[in-house]
């Protein structure tokens, strides 16, 4: 009987709710789902990583209460991370913010910087939860379509002087979900040229960093000279080290941001479990075999499912990162249409690309997050449609 608040009521809604009831249905009807749809990774987190929880979360000292901004070591630990990978040098204490996870960080930028009212720059299709941060912050959006023919890279000419002048905020995110494309050097010197000229914060999401297809290392937004100064970048040991549960990753780059960050979350949180910082420290400066063979076996999967369906005569393109392919819907279906007839006719759950933003029309997202033998079965079933029978 108690109404949610406005603002509340102002964040997006689940898109896929309706296919995900079915899938739920048809599990419960005794049906073989295969669930392509969602993001979770597949795989557990690596055994030196849990034994470093559990041999610290018997240390009394991490009961307590952590330091309210996080631990030097795991901000430190980050910058030695970000220094060993990226060549990016760090101040651990000025320039890294630990997050509760990517998203947390992502949903609280716009509220760090922007007033009601102001214009926020966000790629469509994109990562849902970006709307949110901008919902929460009663901001205005504009969207940068990303389209196939640009490499699914926003066209800075696209963006009028007058939209320029009064953008603060920018969100990318490369590699990219949901449409698996990366981005070039040449691509992120533009952005802190157009940034710095026109006084745009830049919040590049690295989710997907450790995962590049190809022989291709996906490039750090903070590798670009000037990074630093006009934009910080968000990462997240849920992917690179299969810590999707544990909530834990953390903004670095420009001091005034991951202030204003460890401002609001000060006012929210005390900071993470103890236990979990030093495990995730662990992660970041221990052994690093994990991270190769996870790209390894992502790689693996994109082949098989990539080929396969290539082998239907289905002209679908291979993403060069992340874990999900973003693939071209058959003509005359809409997104939805053609994740509907998936869902119904082969039981497999894909993402229609309209949930992802007007310009996700014509696309679903399918994740690469089970086996090798259930991707085989997922190609098996959808050579049976009609639309792929020669
Ligand atoms: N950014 C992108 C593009 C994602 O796909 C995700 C997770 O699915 C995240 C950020 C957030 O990840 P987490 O909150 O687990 O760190």
């Amino acid at each position: 009987q108690f109404p949610p608040s406005e603002i509340l009521n102002s964040l997006p809604k689940q898109f896929f709710a309706g296919l995900v009831k079915k899938v739920g249905e048809y599990i419960d009807l005794g049906h073989d789902v295969i669930n392509l749809g969602q993001g979770n990774p597949d795989q557990p987190t690596p055994p030196h990583i849990v034994a470093k929880l559990q041999e610290a979360a018997a240390n009394p000292l991490n009961h307590k209460y952590s330091p309210f901004q996080g631990h030097l070591y795991l901000k430190q630990a980050a910058a030695d991370f970000y220094l060993r990978e990226y060549g990016v040098t760090l101040d651990a204490d000025k320039e890294v913010a630990i997050l509760f996870g990517g998203k947390a960080g992502l949903v609280e930028i716009p509220q760090c910087l922007l007033n009601p009212g102001d214009t926020i720059l966000v790629p469509d299709p994109g990562y849902p939860d970006y709307l949110s941060g901008v919902a929460l912050a009663k901001a205005e959006m504009v969207t940068m379509p990303l389209r196939e023919r640009n490499n699914f890279l926003p066209d800075y000419g696209e963006l009028s002087e007058e939209i320029l002048s009064k953008s603060k905020l920018m969100f990318l995110n490369y590699p990219n979900n949901p449409t698996g494309a990366t981005a070039t050097a040449e691509f992120f010197e533009e952005t802190v040229k157009l940034a710095s000229e026109n006084d745009i914060c830049v919040v590049h999401d690295f989710a997907y960093g450790a995962i590049g297809f190809d022989g291709e290392r996906p490039l750090s937004f903070l590798q670009v000279e000037g990074a630093k100064e006009i934009g910080i970048e968000i990462y997240t040991l849920s992917k690179t080290y299969n810590m999707a549960g544990w909530r834990v990753g953390f903004a670095v780059g420009n001091e005034s941001v991951i202030s204003a960050i460890e401002l609001l979350q000060d006012h929210l949180y005390v900071s993470l479990f103890g236990a979990i910082q030093e495990a995730a420290a662990e992660a970041l400066t221990g052994p690093q075999d994990c991270v190769k063979e996870l790209n390894q076996l992502y790689e693996r999967r994109r082949n098989i499912l990539i080929d396969g369906l290539q082998s239907l005569g289905w002209k679908v393109t291979a993403p060069k990162g992340s874990f999900f392919a973003w693939l071209k819907v058959p003509e005359g279906l809409s997104s939805e249409e053609f994740a509907t007839i998936l869902l119904d006719q082969t039981h497999i759950m894909v993402a229609p690309g309209i949930g992802f933003g007007e310009f996700g029309e014509g696309f679903v997202r399918v994740g690469l997050l089970t086996t090798d033998e259930r991707l085989i079965e997922a190609v098996r079933r959808i050579s049976s449609l009609e639309i792929f029978k020669k």
